[in-house]
């Protein structure tokens, strides 16, 4: 009954966002982390900020996006099954790209465009996948 006696541990003893936030605040273990995409992640600004209060992005990616809470959270499947379910030691891509976009300005804000209609926006990027919405906002800002 391992899976039992784990799931009544004490959730403090190795909660995983404290790690998540230990280790995105770290500057080196952030410069120096290593990903097949994750020179990809930085390329053509796919950080877009949302909302600011509170404070969540969408990682446009090539063929889905993904809702990203700084620090702590991002939907993609990688971060649910391996970081949240297997405990892993390290967190997604996105997650670090996120910290290097920021300390780079390779970021969009549309936050105050979007004002009310942010939560519309992460509910069709986790229902559906992306937000149609979203990349024609990003679309029109770029020509
Ligand atoms: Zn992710």
């Amino acid at each position: 009954m391992v899976g039992l006696r784990s799931s009544v541990r004490p959730a403090r003893e190795d909660y995983t966002s404290d790690r998540l936030s230990h280790q995105l605040s770290d500057v080196e273990y952030v410069e120096s982390f290593e990903h097949p995409r994750i020179a990809e992640a930085l390329q053509g600004a796919r950080y877009v900020r949302i909302s600011r209060e509170p404070e969540i992005w969408v990682y446009i990616g090539r063929n889905e996006d993904h809702v990203l809470v700084p620090r702590l959270y991002c939907s993609c499947l990688d971060f649910l099954v391996n970081v949240v379910g297997r405990r892993r030691g390290s967190p997604c891509y996105h997650l670090v790209g996120l910290e290097l976009a920021r300390r780079s300005g390779r970021t969009r804000d549309l936050s105050k465009k979007l004002g009310e209609k942010a939560p519309t926006i992460v509910l069709e990027v986790l229902t559906r996948g992306f937000s149609g919405a979203l990349r024609r906002l990003v679309a029109r800002g770029q020509s």
